[in-house]
């Protein structure tokens, strides 16, 4: 029976977001937890909604000796530090050296790491663990909807399976298929790959697999799945990524080359026929606000999409604020702006008390911070457990948190930067997310998972954020010849 070493290191880059992404960043926890080695991952993520899980569940009853390492994430941003990335690779490689030889790796990565000497993160770890692992090892790697796969992630990894819902609430699922595709490594099955990159970047809020083209997509490599060829993938990629593998991978695995070729040719057609479908509709600010006021009797959800933390915002953009505050609407609430200044003042005034301040707006993008006086309306410790899809089961950390009245309006603030897709982070302090009519969320589509039941109607707003909606906005200067911003 085989040693299973198991791996977790996880960053999607922005590669226009200013700064650079450090090794605290990594080793605090957020919604997912921070550094963590050994036995302490298998406790630490049991039951989330993360491929780790997932990977480790289906597991079970197989025989084999699993041996957790290391797992780490952090939160959407710049460029990952050097320092950062040495730092994790090598406490990785000295836990290989004290673990028991090694008869397969696992890995749980993103697949859109950018660090500041490397374009391909997960391509270099993948070959500095091929070095030290052998050319013989089954090493399978599972990752986000999101990855800009490279010709080296191909290469050095047996196997790739990434998630493919987004909103992601398949990422424990596609644990369970790396579970399934490494136990076939492990049998000596053949297994061969076919890949096809396209030329196109798509915005992230068009690739939700809850409307088309990408539903339909999903449903013909599902149909181009069997026996023959046990995985066809569409991968979208991550479009804020100027690099040279930036953009959507289709990636088949076959029994033979030939069915690997055949799926991913057949796939690729349809993506390819599909290119100019990947669009959707982005207001501006004003259109947002008439929309509201011209149907006063819909519930209405706002994706206040380019500051979404999951794309590298930085969560505290308050244009959109600044806009329903004027309008002096009524029942709206926003999340979550983070602002751990504005977090602890809040705290200190306390519940039921007022204070003089500004929120956000302290990362020099749009209107500045929204100032005057705010009404504490609750405050919370920012520990509290995820309830929706996306979420599940995460033991989210976000530091002091607080639910404020500005005006007419209310707003969650919180001290750590975290993506707005969970029902649970209002009930945290106190809010029925279903009691309001106008809903303002710092998400681009995870959102969808938990609150489109909620909403008449779900506009799409182009205010101030790093995680650009309107690819055409940004220079790109990396990607390979050819390529097709949407
Ligand atoms: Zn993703």
């Amino acid at each position: 029976m085989a040693h299973i070493g198991l791996l977790g290191f996880l960053h999607e880059t922005n590669t226009f977001a200013p700064g650079v992404t450090t090794l605290a960043q990594f080793v605090e926890a957020d919604a997912w937890p921070g550094l963590i080695t050994g036995d302490e991952i298998l406790r630490a993520t049991q039951g989330m909604n993360l491929a780790f899980s997932g990977f480790v569940s289906a597991m079970q009853g197989h025989g084999h000796t699993l041996v957790p390492l290391l797992w780490c994430s952090a939160n959407p941003s710049a460029a990952v530090e050097d320092a950062a990335f040495e730092a994790v690779v090598e406490q990785i490689l000295t836990l290989i050296d004290q673990a028991p030889p090694l008869d397969a790796l696992f890995l749980d990565l993103h697949g859109a790491m950018v660090t500041v000497s490397y374009e391909d993160a997960e391509g270099e770890l993948l070959t500095r663990l091929r070095t030290r692992l052998g050319a013989a090892l089954p090493m399978v790697a599972a990752l986000d909807f999101h990855a800009n796969v490279s010709t080296a992630m191909l290469r050095q990894a047996n196997g790739l399976v990434a998630y493919r819902s987004y909103p992601h609430v398949d990422i424990a699922q596609t644990g369970e298929r790396a579970a399934q595709m490494l136990l076939r490594l492990l049998a000596a099955e053949p297994l061969y790959y076919a890949a096809r990159q396209v030329d196109i970047l798509i915005p992230m809020p068009w690739q939700s697999t809850l409307a088309e083209p990408a539903r339909s997509i999903m449903s013909v490599a599902r149909a181009l799945e069997g026996p023959d060829t046990p995985e066809v993938q569409f991968i979208p990629g991550f479009p804020l990524a100027d690099i040279h593998d930036s953009g959507p991978t289709i990636l088949a695995y076959g029994r033979t080359q030939a069915q690997a070729d055949q799926a991913a040719d057949l796939l690729c057609a349809r993506v390819q026929a599909s290119r100019q479908a990947f669009r959707g509709q982005l207001l501006s600010i004003a259109e947002a606000i008439a929309f509201i006021q011209a149907h006063p009797e819909q519930r209405i959800l706002l994706a206040d999409t380019q500051d979404n933390p999951g794309g590298g915002g930085t969560g505290d953009t308050t244009d959109l604020l600044h806009a329903l505050a004027q309008q002096a609407m009524h029942g709206v609430c926003a999340g979550i702006v983070c602002d751990p200044a504005f977090a602890q003042a809040a705290h200190q005034a306390g519940t039921g008390h007022r204070l003089h301040g500004a929120l956000g707006g302290h990362s020099g993008m749009g209107a500045g911070p929204l100032i005057g006086e705010f009404h504490v309306l609750a405050t919370g410790d920012g520990h509290f457990t995820g309830t929706g899809p996306f979420y599940l089961g995460c033991h989210m950390a976000l530091g002091r948190m607080a639910r404020v009245r500005y005006g007419t309006i209310e707003i969650l603030v919180s001290s750590k930067k975290q993506q707005a897709a969970d029902q649970a982070m209002f009930r945290h302090l106190g809010a029925e997310p279903t009691q309001y009519r106008v809903l303002v969320l710092k998400s681009s589509v995870h959102f969808r998972a938990d609150f489109a039941a909620l909403a008449d109607k779900i506009l799409v707003v182009a205010a101030p954020g790093e995680n650009t909606a309107d690819l055409h906005a940004l220079t790109y200067r990396r990607l390979r010849p050819g390529v097709t911003i949407l």
